[in-house]
């Protein structure tokens, strides 16, 4: 019922503008509606890619996540002020990418294979740099059909090892997070959230497109929503994301 009326509501108030989608049943992985042109070219996500470079590390340190300090700006993060000491769930709440700069300093590109190879996407370049594992630079490109069903992919593996303090963490980034702006809007339901920034592919360009992809309902998804806002960061994408998931849960 809920993909029904989405594709629905999808059709008719966002075929035009700024906004790229896809939807997905987030079971089955199957494609429901699109507006996005070459959604299977590999383009840079931004930090849509850390869940899967916190997998590759885990595989290789027991499954232990980390806890690092983030010193804001002047450690590497987004982020001015500091995010202060996080573990991998506050990580990925926030998207710290302090955090994941420390964490990727420890995951060689041979390590992000085999994950790359479990969820279905692309690998990175050979010589990528550890910055490119957390989705910053050009050198780690993946389609946007790939990385929406790799997440959807991360949910059905949610009894695997590691996997669920990054979903917690996504769940988190609905309430209080990066994706907070998705939490906001939705009445009935809660959803899981990773968003992202990266260079703006488009002509004219701006200075960056966001990224947002959300499960919902969070725990037990139906729908995978994954959106591209033109000229603005991830967070704010959030706004635009939670608008179309309040009218598809009206
Ligand atoms: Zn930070």
């Amino acid at each position: 019922m809920f993909s029904q009326s989405a594709v629905e509501i999808l059709h008719r108030n966002y075929n035009a503008g700024d906004i790229s989608y896809l939807l997905l049943d987030s079971n089955s992985g199957a494609l429901l509606a699109s507006r996005w042109e070459d959604y299977d070219k590999p383009i840079s996500l931004g930090s849509l890619v850390k869940p899967f470079t916190a997998l590759s590390y885990a595989q290789s340190h027991e499954f232990r996540y980390p806890v690092y300090e983030c010193k804001g700006e002047s450690g590497g993060c987004w982020r001015p002020q500091p995010h202060g000491k996080l573990d991998i769930t506050a990580a990925i709440r926030v998207s710290c990418n302090a955090y994941f700069r420390q964490l990727a300093e420890s995951v060689a590109v041979e390590q992000i294979v085999p994950v790359a190879q479990t969820f279905g996407l692309e690998f990175p370049d050979d010589d990528a740099t550890s910055a490119s594992l957390i989705g910053l630079g050009e050198q780690w490109r993946i389609s946007p059909i790939r990385m929406a069903r790799a997440y959807s992919e991360l949910f059905l593996r949610k009894d695997q090892r590691g996997v669920s303090p990054i979903l917690e963490g996504m769940r988190q980034s609905a309430l209080r997070g990066t994706g907070a702006a998705v939490g906001r809007q939705l009445q009935h339901t809660e959803a899981l959230v990773k968003t992202g920034t990266a260079p703006c592919i488009h002509s004219p360009s701006a200075p960056a497109d966001g990224f947002v992809l959300t499960l919902v309902p969070a725990d037990k998804p139906e729908i995978l929503l994954l959106i591209r806002v033109h000229g603005v960061v991830g967070a704010k994408a959030a706004d635009t994301a939670g608008r179309m998931l309040r009218q598809m849960e009206e």
